[in-house]
């Protein structure tokens, strides 16, 4: 039993990457640096970009981060990195895009916040600007609603439909109705004003695990647009990491998502790319995608108790991953290999036997022997002091033959 069939979608097209149905679930990360700083916003994005965020988002909060879009979009491309770049807009969008065409032109896609462009009120001629542009210059837009930024005039008619019902609902059952009502209400807005139906990408974040998985299930049965999905301030380090990988398998195991983003808080000085791994593993956890060579090892116990073991298992690891930007050039599917690196003979040959590629140490105490499995087969039996070497280079000449274009 894999995941369920994706769910059927148009498909929208962001700078040649498309998004929805059979396609690939799309990898996206954020910068956090200042957009008018054209080299610091460069630079990260361009690490993101090499990570593998197929989309990377800046704000553009000001004149002179709309000024320093095009910049940053000529910098990537000196580097020969197309990954496109998305304009998060808030409150101002509808005079950035007017007063800074190149600006709009430089964008991919526009990432449009209802919450805060008055999309609820009578007149939502700022909502409507924006839509305006994207027509205009033939762009995509991103629906995204936050629940930390609710539109509230919408918020406030549903409470207000709610008291009246015989049986009021709860407040947070409103709150998941405000969400979808807002996201789809946006959506015929923007097609109202002639915004093709493929060019729109919906999301509705929460913070909470439960609430996302409610709002997207509402909100995927209710429409045919690709959903972004992301559990929003998912927090830091672990906390951030845990939660977002229980938001996102739940509805991407029911076949809800086309595109992902994991909103990591990264530690003081810490790496940003780290969310764009997370997203590649999540996916490639699910069977979803692959993006490298997965390595299995077990937890290690009692029948272990050198650090050699651990050693080797983050030798191999940072092997593979050190090999993997020119494999993935010279040797295609490498992405699918699975090797295992197992602490005894207790699981190891059977662990090893379900990889490409395995080895099992020998316990403490135990005979020092290491065998190693190749396509499920005893392939050689490793002595002495040299097995990490040995088992790299058989590793190797599996990777070679195995792989070769
Ligand atoms: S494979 Fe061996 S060392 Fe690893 S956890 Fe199992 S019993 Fe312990």
């Amino acid at each position: 039993m894999g995941p369920a069939p994706r769910r059927k979608t148009v498909v929208t097209d962001v700078a040649g990457v498309k998004i929805g149905s059979g396609h690939p679930i799309v990898v996206q990360s954020m910068t956090n640096t200042d957009t008018a700083d054209v080299a610091a916003t460069a630079a990260q994005a361009a690490a993101l970009a090499r990570a593998g965020s197929e989309l990377v988002r800046v704000t553009v909060n000001n004149e002179a981060a709309a000024r320093a879009v095009p910049q940053i979009v000529e910098a990537l491309d000196k580097q020969g990195l197309r990954t496109p770049i998305v304009g998060d807009f808030h409150y101002n969008g509808h005079l950035l895009l007017r007063q800074f065409p190149d600006c709009a032109r430089a964008l991919a896609k526009y990432r449009i916040n209802p919450g805060n462009v008055d999309i609820g009120k009578r007149r939502d001629d700022n909502f409507r600007t924006m839509i305006e542009a994207a027509i205009e210059y033939g762009k995509p837009v991103r629906i995204g609603v936050n629940w930390g930024s609710l539109d509230q005039n919408l918020l406030a008619r549903l409470m207000d439909q709610n008291a009246a019902r015989p049986q009021p609902r709860s407040a947070a059952e409103v709150m998941h109705e405000a969400l979808v009502a807002s996201a789809l209400e946006s959506a015929q807005a923007a097609e109202r004003y002639g915004l093709p139906h493929d060019r729109i990408i919906l999301s509705a974040k929460v913070s909470g695990v439960q609430d996302l998985i409610t709002v997207y299930r509402r909100l995927a049965a209710a429409c045919d647009y690709p959903l972004h999905l992301g559990l929003t301030e998912a927090g830091l380090g672990l906390k951030g990491i845990v939660a977002s990988t229980a938001a996102l398998s739940i509805l991407l195991q029911e076949g809800i998502g086309d595109t992902i983003r994991v909103s990591l808080t990264p530690a003081p000085g810490g790496d940003r790319t780290e969310e764009v791994r997370v997203c590649q593993q999540i996916l490639q956890s699910l069977g979803l995608r692959s993006f490298f060579p997965q390595v299995t090892a077990c937890p290690g116990c009692g029948r272990t108790t050198s650090t050699f073991f651990q050693q080797m298992a983050q030798r191999i690891q940072e092997y593979l991953a050190a090999q993997m930007p020119v494999w993935k050039q010279t040797h295609p599917g490498v992405e699918d290999l699975k090797v295992a690196v197992m602490g005894c003979v207790v699981n190891g040959p059977g662990e090893s036997k379900h990889s490409d590629i395995g080895i099992s140490l020998p316990g403490t105490f135990e005979e020092p022997k290491a065998p190693v499995y190749v396509d499920g087969r005893l392939f050689t039996t490793l002595r002495g002091d040299q097995i990490v070497p040995e088992f790299i280079a058989i590793l190797n000449d599996y990777v070679a033959r195995r792989y070769s274009p």
